[in-house]
């Protein structure tokens, strides 16, 4: 790992103005890895990246005492969940709230990462991890254009197993390894986001980027700004509602693919429905075609097939990953069979 400074910050304000600031240090800026300054939270992506080489922040800042502010804290309430930024995995997987009336979100937790880094890890660096990519994390491959701009994608013509078939670019195949971003997507949350003009609010569907022609830049975070909270309406959706991970082992493993539905049925009619796919995409994606074709419809097996075909129509599978494109269908496909049969 290369030299660094670590600073501890106590305020938010304390972060954003030291975030503001140019970073000094000795450790040089790897084109493609990131920030100089990078924020701390459980590190347990960060931490990864910098003892690969792939990351090499001049600055950190531990964030960790800010939580005990509201960047900690769960709050429920009539008009919805807020999750702050700083709460650990392993916290919002347990909130009774959180499974009674969010169920999808605590499952998409409880199916991540292992017990011990569940309880390291924030939800906030939860959502903004990075790839998986074996390319991308080794740095003896110079092809990548997510750390390295302009050398090109090693995955391309690899070994693409686990790489992405919906939202590639040509520059690009990386999936979006997440499990929480999806459950959030399908929930339509908003993100709140401080910097030193204010408080912005976003959807979350606007946090990430596809890759086109530029991987490197993999959200739409301005330059020193700190994810504050996440902010998950209520809806007559939220209950009946889950999260199905379909991975190589049943523990500590990545989605091949996945998938976070929410339904509101009238009787057997589908009222609303709410779809986000993992493991198959390069974001957090969802599936609005899909949802389109099934709203007023009863889940027959030729709706949800129908419906299936819709979320893949525009899919791209490459040489190691063409099996992805009839497992995310049946992923897609049995989660929604599975809500639909959810006492509530
Ligand atoms: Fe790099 Fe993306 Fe290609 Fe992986 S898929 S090698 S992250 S450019």
């Amino acid at each position: 790992m290369r030299p660094f400074t670590l600073e501890t910050v106590e305020t938010i304000d304390a972060a954003l103005r030291a975030a503001g600031e140019p970073a000094s240090g000795t450790a040089a800026r790897l084109p493609g890895s990131g920030p100089t300054t990078q924020f701390l939270a459980g590190g347990t992506t960060l931490i990864d990246l910098m003892k690969l080489d792939v990351m090499r922040p001049a600055l950190v800042l531990d964030l960790n005492p800010l939580e005990k502010s509201q960047l900690g804290r769960i709050e429920t309430g009539p008009s919805g969940l807020r999750l702050g930024a700083l709460v650990r995995m392993a916290d919002a997987a347990e909130n009774a709230e959180v499974n009674r009336s969010f169920p999808a979100i605590a499952q998409s937790l409880k199916l991540a990462a292992s017990p011990q880094i569940r309880n390291m890890a924030s939800l906030a660096g939860n959502v903004l991890q990075r790839t998986r990519c074996p390319y991308f994390r080794d740095v003896s491959y110079r092809e990548c254009n997510k750390r390295n701009p302009g050398s090109g994608c090693a995955a391309r013509d690899g070994f693409n197993r686990a790489h992405a078939i919906l939202g590639t670019s040509d520059d690009c195949i990386a999936t979006y390894p997440g499990d929480f971003a999806q459950a959030l997507m399908a929930f339509d949350a908003t993100v709140d986001i401080a910097g030193m003009q204010g408080i912005r609010t976003i959807p979350f569907s606007d946090l990430h980027r596809l890759p086109r022609s530029t991987p490197d830049v993999e959200t739409t975070l301005r330059s020193g700004e700190l994810v504050m909270s996440f902010t998950i309406p209520s809806g007559p959706w939220t209950r009946r509602s889950l999260f199905l991970k379909i991975r190589d082992r049943e523990s500590y493993e990545f989605a091949l693919a996945s998938a976070a539905v929410a339904l509101d049925l009238d009787h057997e009619f589908v009222r609303d429905v709410r779809i986000a796919l993992g493991g198959l995409a390069t974001v957090p994606w969802r599936a609005r075609e899909a949802e389109e074709l099934l709203i007023g419809k009863i889940l027959t097996e030729a709706t949800l097939e129908g419906a299936a075909d819709a979320a893949f129509m525009d899919a791209t599978p490459f040489e190691h990953n063409a099996f992805k494109l009839e497992l995310g269908k049946r992923t897609l496909i049995r989660a929604l069979r599975q809500a639909a049969e959810m006492e509530i």
